[in-house]
């Protein structure tokens, strides 16, 4: 099978007893990301040119910064980063405003910041049609830096493979298919991309069996979930002081795993 090297990850989510081993995988992908852009990554010149180009979410910035882990291999990522954007910048504003920025640069001191932005005020009064164009151009510019981040696209991808082989595992495999029945359902989110996969992966005759099986594990357990909630609250009632907490003790953070899919709960 083609996708051999990412069988093994998830047939050990599927083994581990979660709230979603969907969510399983994406968090330990996530962490190895995270690991590889704090380190070896660094040494790779076409992973520099792309933290370069597209940067990080906040989500995973976030998550690089608060692992205070080479902290200055972080601030060399953000380094070439700002490097490279301003320099974008600076050619969307033309050869005439970079050369009047680099001149602002070296009297700093002596320019106060009134005058530079009077000087963007009046460039963009002087050319109407012009300056819409410019305008749209850095916030369309700034639009896709915000949709891009490489640890994001990065892992899309390796989801995707890893819902190809979910797929593939739970058609040619009946131990798959046992063990993928014996979940305790999945996070809301990973569940629509499971029924969304159906369409594509299986036939029809499959995807009935799927779906029926998916369905009655999803609602059995978000029942499930929504009791142990539900305990996890009376148990505030004095009432219920001495009563054993059951499975409900990490009810709260479990559930909000359900509805949302892995986060960074504390
Ligand atoms: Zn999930
Ligand atoms: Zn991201």
């Amino acid at each position: 099978m083609k996708e051999q090297i990412y069988t093994i990850p998830v047939t050990d989510a599927f083994r581990e007893d979660c709230e979603c081993p969907v969510c399983f995988l994406e968090k330990n992908l996530e962490d190895q990301y995270i690991e590889y852009f704090l380190g070896p990554s660094l040494m790779e010149p076409d992973h520099r040119i792309e933290t370069n180009d597209k940067g990080f979410c906040r989500r995973h910035f976030e998550l690089l910064y608060n692992r205070q882990e080479n902290r200055l291999g972080l601030g060399l990522i953000v380094d070439t980063h700002l490097q490279h954007q301003n320099s974008n910048l600076k050619k969307l504003f033309g050869r005439k405003f970079s050369a009047e920025i680099g001149k602002k640069t070296d009297t700093a001191h002596k320019e106060p910041t009134s005058s530079f932005v009077k000087n963007i005020s009046l460039k963009l009064k002087s050319k109407k049609t012009n300056d819409d164009n410019f305008i749209e151009n850095i916030i369309e510019r700034l639009r896709n830096l915000e949709k891009q981040c490489v640890i994001c696209s990065k892992m899309d991808y390796t989801m995707g493979r890893y819902l190809d082989v979910i797929f593939y595992l739970w058609s040619k495999e009946k131990e798959f298919r046992d063990l993928f029945n014996s979940k305790k359902g999945f996070c809301l989110i990973h569940f629509r991309q499971l029924l969304e996969g159906t369409v594509k992966y299986l036939n029809n005759n499959d995807r009935t069996i799927f779906v029926e099986n998916l369905l009655k594990m999803q609602i059995n357990n978000m029942e499930r979930i929504q009791h142990e909630v539900n305990w996890f609250t009376e148990k505030f009632d004095y009432r219920n002081k001495d009563a054993p907490w059951g499975n409900s003790k990490d009810a709260l953070p479990r559930s909000i795993q359900k509805i949302s899919g892995y986060c960074n709960l504390k």
